[in-house]
């Protein structure tokens, strides 16, 4: 899978342009002159590789428990009219329990939600750039690397997401890793897109905590070789090799030896 060239870029920008604006409408509906809004770190698989497709990405925001500022009692109604002046298609939807009542916003493909909840009378706002791919296909065979450990040809096996054979008659999503495993030396590793650099990944007994918390299958997780951050702490990322799941792991490391 190699990158569509600008993609990376016009990802980027959407979030950048989504996070202004939602700046803005949480100052609107809340008088906080300067909100934190959260800066999503990595933009998440929003759909995609049911049906041959390279895999569309989008980063979101949210926040939730806001206190809408003195004088706006109807927070669903300020939010509209003033996505209205900016360009959006706005509609406003009356609670329905147990949704509560809000307006739903587009600009393009951004779409953006806010909601209230009367018995609180606070605010939740989420929100969404557009899906962009951001890889070429996938190829039906990628082409297989020489074992980092003994050389011989690594075969490729589809690791697929939690959840993604819940659609009847579709071949369920993969993770976006392309993953690989030595039949010589149970070497097991994956590379970010196809031609690149391989990561090794240490298979976990179940002793070592390798039963995986989502699935239950044992011995089944795997782990990156553990990294020291600048906090001192230890980080890993593990996954399961039968659902998929991953997982970011830290913990501090013990200091008896
Ligand atoms: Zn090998
Ligand atoms: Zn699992």
């Amino acid at each position: 899978m190699t990158e569509v060239p600008g993609a990376r870029e016009e990802l980027d920008r959407a979030r950048d342009r989504l996070r202004e604006l939602f700046a803005a409408l949480v100052t609107e509906l809340t008088g906080d002159p300067g909100p934190r809004v959260p800066n999503p770190g990595t933009p998440q698989i929003a759909a995609g590789e049911e049906s041959g497709e390279a895999l569309r990405f989008e980063y979101s925001l949210h926040m939730q428990d806001l206190v809408p500022a003195e004088g706006v009692d109807d927070p669903a109604r300020v939010a509209a009219e003033w996505l209205e002046r900016a360009g959006w298609r706005v509609a406003l939807n009356p609670a329905r329990p147990p949704y509560p009542a809000g307006a739903e916003a587009r600009l393009g493909e951004s779409r953006l939600r806010v909601g209230t909840r009367p018995e609180t009378g606070l605010l939740t706002i989420t929100a969404y750039t557009p899906e962009i791919r951001l890889h070429e296909p996938r190829s039906a065979a990628p082409t297989p690397p020489g074992c980092p450990r003994c050389d011989r040809p690594l075969a490729w096996f589809r690791l697929g997401l939690p959840g993604g054979h819940s659609r009847p008659g579709r071949p369920g999503r993969l993770r976006p890793e392309t993953w690989w495993e030595c039949s010589g030396c149970d070497w097991l590793g994956w590379q970010r897109h196809e031609g690149e650099g391989l990561v090794p990944m240490l298979r976990r007994t179940s002793a070592e905590g390798g039963d995986c918390y989502r699935c239950g299958e044992e011995a089944a997780t795997a782990v990156t070789e553990p990294r020291l951050d600048a906090d001192r702490h230890l980080t890993a990322w593990a996954v399961c090799l039968a659902c998929g799941t991953s997982n970011g792991m830290r913990w501090k490391p013990s200091l008896d030896r």
